[in-house]
């Protein structure tokens, strides 16, 4: 029987087995080959100033194996609506996923089992014990941990979905400018999300998170993307997708009793610019820490306030960003946006 099991070995998870008592049994598990590198989830891969905020307080350090060539100083901004563009300067670092999962999961390897490339099928809970349906087999547990991202099937089945899924396309391109800025942008025919293109190691990150139609409306987007030379072809190298999710205040569920969320799973991630790593950083932190102090989510539940109010706030600054009208307005008053002159 182990003390702990935990599913889906992505940010949350590792973050997880990195803070988590050596005492514990614990078990991780993900369906992905997670140690050879070869499957990340499809991810900008962009750390921001909150993800780097969460590094700093949880004492992790951003090795350099885990940096992307290109490095990026800010956002293009185009409202294809308004036909409008603006440049912002952030501080990013431009990180490649597959290594940042492994960083995050090395150092706990030699204390936990871990079983990669095998899933989670079912979980039934007995009255002292939780069993488990893996694809290797069955086993036992006394708490079991969701890390598993967006579409969290313990989530669906012990407590309710997210209001709102989105599907995440995207593609790589070949790249031979310099991009020394991320680009977003915001188009109402294509999503009432928003679409990006982040440079990677010498390619060139073509996504969007789309609410309806993606295959045609990520079509449209690339076409777009091309008229304004952003791509030269239509044809990727490569195609991943994702499902994302974007939560109201409301869809925060980290748990009950033996089971808890974190992550993604747990309705945790920005619904304003899906940045997710600070929050499944933290709240992995968190839950290990309660659970260190007494094996009860009694204390991580007390930072659900927190974890609400944060969604609330980058809810209230989706209304704003994504309304055609203000964004217009913000785009055309060039509030706090960096003068650029491009060099053709
Ligand atoms: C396209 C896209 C771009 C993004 N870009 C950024 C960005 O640039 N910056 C940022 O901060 N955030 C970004 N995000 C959000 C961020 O990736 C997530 O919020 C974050 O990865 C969530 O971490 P997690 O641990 O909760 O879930 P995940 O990282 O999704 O990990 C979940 C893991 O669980 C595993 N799993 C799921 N179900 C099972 C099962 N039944 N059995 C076994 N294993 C299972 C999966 O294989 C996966 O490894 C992006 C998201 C998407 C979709």
């Amino acid at each position: 029987m182990f003390d702990i099991v935990v599913i889906g070995a992505g940010v949350s998870g590792s973050a997880f087995c990195r803070f988590i008592d050596k005492k514990y049994k614990i078990l991780l598990v993900d369906r992905r080959n997670i140690t050879q590198k070869t499957t990340a989830k499809t991810c900008g891969g962009l750390l921001s100033e909150r993800g780097q905020k969460a590094m700093l307080s949880l004492g992790l350090e951003l090795p350099s194996s885990c940096l992307a060539k290109e490095q990026v100083f800010g956002i293009r901004a185009i409202d294809f609506d308004s036909n409008k563009e603006r440049f912002y300067q952030k501080r990013y670092f431009n990180f490649k996923k597959e290594e940042f999962d492994y960083y995050l999961l090395e150092k706990s390897l030699p204390n936990i089992d871990f079983r990669e490339e095998d899933y989670l099928k079912s979980a039934q809970f007995q009255k002292d014990h939780i069993k488990l349906e893996l694809k290797s087999g069955t086993i036992k547990t006394k708490f079991l941990v969701s890390a598993e991202g967006a579409s969290s099937m313990l989530r669906r089945h012990f407590y309710k979905p997210c209001s709102s899924y989105y599907t995440a396309i995207q593609e790589e391109f070949k790249s031979n400018k310099d991009m020394p800025y991320h680009l977003a942008s915001f188009d109402s025919k294509v999503t009432d999300f928003y679409s990006w293109i982040i440079p990677k190691d010498g390619r060139l990150l073509v996504g969007s998170a789309l609410a309806d139609q993606p295959n045609e409306k990520f079509e449209l987007l690339k076409k777009s993307y091309q008229k304004l030379g952003l791509i030269d072809d239509i044809k990727p190298l490569k195609r991943t997708g994702a499902i994302i999710t974007r939560p109201s205040h409301k869809d925060v569920y980290l748990g009950k009793n033996n089971l808890a969320f974190i992550g993604e799973s747990a309705g945790l991630i920005s619904p304003s610019s899906a940045e997710g790593i600070s929050y499944a950083l933290l709240s992995g932190y968190f839950l290990a820490d309660s659970l260190n102090k007494g094996f009860s989510i009694n204390n991580y539940l007390k930072k659900t306030n927190s974890f609400k109010r944060s969604i609330l706030k980058n809810q209230i600054k989706s209304h704003i960003m994504y309304s055609n009208f203000w964004r217009s307005v913000i785009f055309s008053s060039g509030l706090l946006s960096t003068e650029m002159n491009i060099v053709k």
